[in-house]
């Protein structure tokens, strides 16, 4: 079950979410979410988030590709309650399980308390 194994220590293992920050959005004018993930692994990552709320509901977030040490920071969405984050990703796997119509991996976390950032910068996205 090498495979299998290797599959688990992939984005799984690799990705964290950092943090939730609320920020002052520049174009749209008002807070927004954003969340800081991580790649301490040494793969590179294609990933896929989505907001989910009560009820299973999901909104599709930001895409695009996280570099091994990379710290990306996407838009989430405008504060409001939601349940979680979940993201999907693709990369290189040595295992034969199938990929997910959404990406290889899926991973969520439950919505953390959002923190302010000391510097304030409106986030340029
Ligand atoms: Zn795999």
């Amino acid at each position: 079950m090498e495979a299998r194994r290797d599959h688990l220590n992939g984005a799984i293992k690799d990705v964290e979410l950092l943090r939730v920050e609320s920020r002052p959005h520049a174009r749209l004018g008002r807070r927004e979410l954003f969340g800081a993930f991580k790649n301490n692994g040494h793969r590179v990552y294609r990933y896929k988030i989505a907001v989910e709320y009560s009820g299973g509901v999901q909104t599709p977030a930001g895409r695009g590709i996280i570099q091994p040490g990379e710290v990306v920071s996407e838009h989430l969405l405008t504060e409001a309650p939601y349940d979680s984050i979940v993201v999907w990703f693709d990369g290189e796997c040595p295992c034969d399980v199938p990929d997910d119509l959404d990406g290889h991996w899926r991973r969520s976390w439950p919505a953390p308390e959002p923190v302010v950032p000391d510097d304030e910068n409106p986030a340029l996205q």
